[in-house]
């Protein structure tokens, strides 16, 4: 019979092998924010629907076409969601975070859900490690935010990640550069690929996020926003590249970031790896969202913040580095039933002083029980059969150098910290 279920595509198990990677991410991220004062929040993998659609915005690729909604059993519309930064606004509010000392500094790490078509590195179900910085509109707060991610992949030893840095400019100055775009654009719109004609209308600032290469030409000469922001946005800006430079940081300018949110206001950043390549060369990215709690219903409240993607950082962290999962050093294997229970207990003993110890149960050939520890990676095994046990005695071998020892119960301890250092 073939088993019922498969796993759902565009999900992906994460193995032990694959596990020490994500612990050295997680690590990291926990490090890098508790540095800077970032304290870790966990919202709900779910939140009303409506969260999203006023968070992120009716129009984009996210809420249009990517979202996993569902009605609870009260007919109540319900989303996994598809991003963090709405849910940690709704949170900041609903626990009263406002009165506390601004800014309010927060991390989180977890699942995130779209319905995007998988490919390598793009998945319905994937990971983040992200953090928001509510409560005050200063633009070094923006620098903060990018240095912080710029030291999680340093901390990491990941290099040839690049920082690519945009300003969009704010409800001041971005309507009349949408009016500009929308003219610049209209005499070739004919030329333009199927998904842009639709952006045009509705959002032509989304006319950069194209990959198409008959839009290339055309994007290359579009006005580029920075050259029209406002006086506030522009000094903003101005201040967060020199922030940068101060922190020798380098970025390089990019008109055509935009990124797919609605929230987005001035400083937009995102960290691009060469070696994921194509589409999917972001490992993640952020901005200022000034105008997203308003968004929400709640009082004018400034923020910026990042997201970054696990599966794709570990997939770089795995080309630059081979770690291996953590294994115990010590494998006990008893010769026969009847000295089961005295090497269970004597594992107890060594865990209980801190070593990771395998126990061995049934009966097998001793070395076939000898090759499964040497293939766990064992550096000690302990071997008692019965004429050990009546002497409580315990022979100690040496995986390394194949030699062993027979030794005293009482000495156990002290023979084992010898071999591998005391825990
Ligand atoms: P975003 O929230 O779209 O800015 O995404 C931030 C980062 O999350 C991206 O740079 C990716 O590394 C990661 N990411 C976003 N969507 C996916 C996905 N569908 N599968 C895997 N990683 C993703």
């Amino acid at each position: 019979m073939a088993p019922v279920a498969k796993r759902p595509p565009g999900t992906q198990d994460i193995l032990p092998a694959d596990r020490p990677y994500w612990e050295a991410l997680e690590a990291a991220a926990r490090d890098q924010a508790l540095r800077f004062g970032y304290q870790r929040i966990e919202t709900p993998i779910y939140e009303t629907t409506d969260l999203f659609v006023r968070g992120v915005g009716e129009g984009t690729d996210i809420v249009s076409k990517e979202m996993y909604s569902f009605s609870d059993r009260g007919g109540r519309s319900l989303t996994l969601r598809p991003e963090g930064t709405a849910p940690i606004v709704r949170a900041y509010f609903d626990a009263g975070m406002q009165v506390e000392p601004q800014p309010v500094r927060l991390f989180y790490i977890g699942p995130f859900f779209r319905a995007e078509r998988p490919q390598a590195g793009r998945f319905h179900q994937f990971y983040q490690f992200g953090i928001e910085t509510i409560g005050d509109a200063s633009p070094l707060l923006d620098v903060e935010a990018i240095v912080l991610g710029w030291n999680w992949f340093a901390g990491l030893d990941i290099a040839g990640v690049t920082l690519h840095l945009n300003s969009i400019g704010d409800e001041v100055c971005r309507p009349a550069y949408r009016q500009l775009l929308r003219e610049y654009f209209r005499p070739y719109l004919a030329e333009l690929s199927e998904t842009s004609r639709a952006r045009f209308e509705k959002n032509p600032l989304r006319l950069f996020d194209s990959k198409d290469p008959q839009d290339e030409r055309l994007k290359h000469n579009a006005p580029r926003i920075v050259d029209h922001l406002c006086g506030p946005c522009a000094e903003a800006f101005h201040v967060v590249k020199e922030g940068l430079a101060a922190q020798e940081i380098a970025f390089e300018l990019n008109p055509n970031l935009v990124r797919g949110l609605d929230y987005y206001t001035r400083t937009v950043f995102e960290y691009q790896h060469e070696s994921l390549g194509g589409a999917q060369n972001s490992l993640g990215g952020g901005g200022r969202y000034d105008g997203l709690a308003a968004a929400l219903g709640y009082r004018p409240t400034p923020g910026v913040g990042f997201a970054m993607g696990m599966e794709r950082t570990a997939i770089v962290l795995k080309q630059s580095k081979p770690l291996t999962p953590l294994i115990p050093e010590v494998y006990a294997i008893a010769l026969e039933a009847s000295d089961e229970l005295y090497v269970f207990r004597l594992a107890s003993t060594l865990r209980a002083r801190g070593y990771g110890v395998i126990f061995d149960p049934g009966l097998a050939r001793l070395d076939a029980k000898l090759r499964k520890a040497a293939k766990r990676g064992a550096r000690v095994a302990l071997l008692v059969g019965p004429e050990e046990r009546e002497k409580k005695q315990i022979v100690i071998r040496d995986m390394h150098s194949k030699t062993q020892t027979s030794v005293a119960e009482r000495e156990l301890l002290s023979t084992v910290v010898q071999m591998l250092g005391a825990r």
